[in-house]
């Protein structure tokens, strides 16, 4: 007889429990030296063990994200059957999506001033955590300087070669709009498909859906490596974070923690409740093994196949209309990326001595909506965006190094706010389109 499991959201549970504890055993038992330079062995522990069985877990999923991308989304918009539809399904998805970012940056920027987490920071511990991440944050800086004009970002969403843009999608190294860019040539192929006569186009739809099909296939065998992968991510993130960090950025770290979770409980429920009809607590119950993916995986990319099946086996979404939202949502709807750098961009400015005036802070907010569009759905993806926000109002971006200590942490949780709001917005598009 075959023995049952607990169902996979329950394991992926149970090796994020286990992770957390290991790693923060590991790291009570192996502390850090007082300069904050983590334990030796421990090191070599997390980069030697825990990291590559995390990373062979992720790399499974990442090498299938750009067929599934590809393929998700000219189904998608060749399901939807005429422009007039897509182009309604388009407007709501754009709709909901600016309402939700902004309500998420309107928490954070709130938030962030009534708390006034960078008046908490003494001069000393701001010095000693710039001079610690100093390496790591002049490499993003570096990276925003390559950044180009606005009109050729916006120029760039139109690939010159798209196989080019999905050679480097996942690590930035694309030249031109990367992600959005494959994007717009799936949607471009998608409309051409339901135009072309459709006896010379059925074939290539069999072979997209064969791939689709096939992909998910490689995506269920990875995830029954969730499990493992998992607790070895958290492993390697709890081993080495130090309470002391944690205790110096305390106050940071709860507002970026307390607006994501207002607008998990708060917004979100009020969402779907009113546009999808359905109860908030059973919606989230029913996609919990997205939100743990992204927890876990710190990626909306890597939780795009999980996503994508929760959302139509769970909640009933037609495939057309996920395959559309999601894989758009999971580059273009990121409402826990935008409160996270409009709080963000707050701190530093307090904790530099810089009062940003009101209309200051509405450029802040409205960069922050902008941001978690252009934001590559990858760990740490919004870095640099993060940067060119704060050198557009003024403060100094080698500031970005006082927070990267914690931001692992932080990105675990926008990212799940990220994929739980593109699984919200395809939830409420699905059933405002059944209308
Ligand atoms: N890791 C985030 C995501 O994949 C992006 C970010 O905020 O860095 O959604």
């Amino acid at each position: 007889m075959r023995a049952r499991y607990p169902a996979l959201h329950w394991q992926i549970l149970i090796g994020l429990a286990v992770g957390a504890a290991a790693g923060l055993l590991a790291n009570a038992w192996c502390p850090a030296q007082p300069d904050g330079t983590p334990h030796a062995g421990l090191t070599w522990c997390v980069d030697n063990l825990a990291k590559p069985v995390g990373q062979i877990f992720l790399r499974l999923i990442f090498m299938v994200v750009l067929p599934l991308v590809f393929s998700a989304l000219v189904l998608g918009v060749a399901g939807l059957g005429d422009v007039r539809r897509l182009g309604r399904v388009g407007l709501r998805t754009l709709v909901f999506t600016l309402i939700l970012s902004a309500c998420s940056v309107g928490i954070g920027v709130t938030l962030a001033n009534v708390v006034r987490p960078g008046s908490h920071l003494s001069a000393a511990r701001r010095a000693a955590l710039r001079e610690r991440y100093a390496s790591q944050a002049a490499e993003q800086v570096a990276q925003a300087r390559l950044a180009k004009p606005l009109r050729e970002t916006l120029l760039d969403i139109i690939p010159k070669n798209p196989f080019q843009e999905m050679v480097g999608a996942l690590d930035g190294s694309s030249p031109g709009g990367g992600m959005l860019a494959v994007m717009f040539f799936a949607l471009l192929f998608g409309i051409a498909l339901t135009l072309a006569p459709p006896e010379r186009t059925q074939p290539l739809i069999r072979v997209l859906e064969g791939v689709y099909d096939t992909v998910m296939v490689i995506v269920g065998l990875a995830m029954r490596l969730a499990p493992l992968g998992v607790a070895a991510l958290v492993f390697s993130l709890a081993a080495v974070l130090g309470s002391e960090i944690l205790k110096t950025l305390g106050w940071y770290v709860l507002t970026v923690f307390g607006g994501l979770l207002l607008h998990f409980f708060g917004v979100y429920s009020l969402v779907v409740g009113l546009f999808a009809r359905l109860n908030p607590l059973r919606f989230f119950g029913r996609i919990s093994e997205a939100i743990l993916t992204a927890f876990a995986t710190s990626s909306s990319n890597a939780t795009l196949p999980t996503s994508l099946r929760v959302t139509e086996q769970n909640l009933g979404v037609r495939r057309e209309i996920a395959s559309f939202v999601l894989t758009v949502g999971s580059t273009a709807n990121q409402n826990g990326t935008a409160l996270y750098e409009g709080v963000t961009v707050l701190f530093l400015a307090q904790v530099f001595g810089i009062d940003l005036t009101l209309t200051q802070q509405i450029t802040v907010a409205l960069l922050a909506i902008l941001a978690g569009v252009g934001t590559a759905g990858v760990p740490g993806g919004s870095l640099p965006l993060l940067v060119m926000v704060l050198q557009t109002v003024g403060i100094p971006a080698e500031g970005i190094g006082i927070i990267l200590g914690v931001d692992r942490l932080l990105d675990m949780c926008r990212t799940t706010l990220n994929v739980t709001g593109d699984i919200a917005i395809a939830a409420c598009v699905d059933r405002t389109e059944r209308r």
